[in-house]
């Protein structure tokens, strides 16, 4: 496992992109641009490991195109010590850049595969979320609610009750919704029953399961 300088070169080219599709929050900038991607995918897939595209990672997922997790990171507005709930541990990346920036991290996988490789990985690279947990993300983390935010990065047929209830007020959930596309959906919790929602862009995820047992 090793950075070089042709990484970090090709890294801060990766910054430049993604700031030329309209990222700006410094914090996320940095985030891209210090973590070695490369690193959380596949050897045969080192060359690709800073376009600005998904690859395939184990169990047939896929590690989101840094464009898109800097977008969603930046919706969710973390300041430091935030506790956020991301659904869809895979690779780690995602939960890389949430500890990068500052945020306590709870995280939950549904395939047992990554759930484990995962939990071995982030650790040796000095990134320590505050727990993985191998379970089914529709339920949420009741036992650790409120969270300052939460964030889905699978494909969302629906917004899952439990996700909008474990939301502290003035907490924020970012879920890509829909079938074959999705629409970046921004709940931002006003009150108790209350919700703001926002539709933004459009993405591509791979689905969000749901457990069948
Ligand atoms: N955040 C990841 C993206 C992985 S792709 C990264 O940065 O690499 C989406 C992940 O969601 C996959 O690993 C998939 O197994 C997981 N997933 C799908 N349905 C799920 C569910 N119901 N609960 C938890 N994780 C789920």
């Amino acid at each position: 496992m090793k950075d070089t300088f042709k990484h970090q070169g090709l890294r801060q080219q990766l910054v430049k992109t993604i700031k030329a599709k309209g990222i700006v929050d410094e914090k996320v900038l940095n985030a891209i641009g210090s973590i070695p991607r490369h690193l959380f995918m596949d050897s045969s897939f080192l060359d690709h490991a800073y376009q600005d595209k998904a690859f395939p990672i184990a169990a047939d997922q896929t590690i989101s195109q840094p464009y898109t997790v800097a977008y969603q990171t930046e919706l969710l507005k973390v300041k430091t010590g935030d506790k956020i709930l991301e659904i869809g541990t895979g690779s780690g990346y995602q939960c890389a850049v949430l500890c990068e920036v500052g945020a306590k991290v709870y995280s939950i996988e549904r395939q047992q595969e990554l759930f484990k490789k995962t939990s071995k990985f982030l650790p040796k690279l000095g990134y320590r979320p505050k727990k993985l947990i191998f379970g089914d993300g529709y339920k949420g983390l009741p036992d650790e609610a409120p969270f300052d935010g939460i964030i889905v990065t699978a494909g969302a047929p629906f917004v899952p009750k439990p996700l909008l209830s474990q939301l502290k007020i003035g907490g924020r959930l970012v879920i890509p919704v829909g079938d074959d596309v999705q629409v970046m959906n921004l709940f931002i919790r006003k009150g108790q029953k209350e919700f703001e929602q926002h539709e933004l862009g459009e993405f591509r995820f791979v689905p969000l399961l749901e457990d069948k047992n």
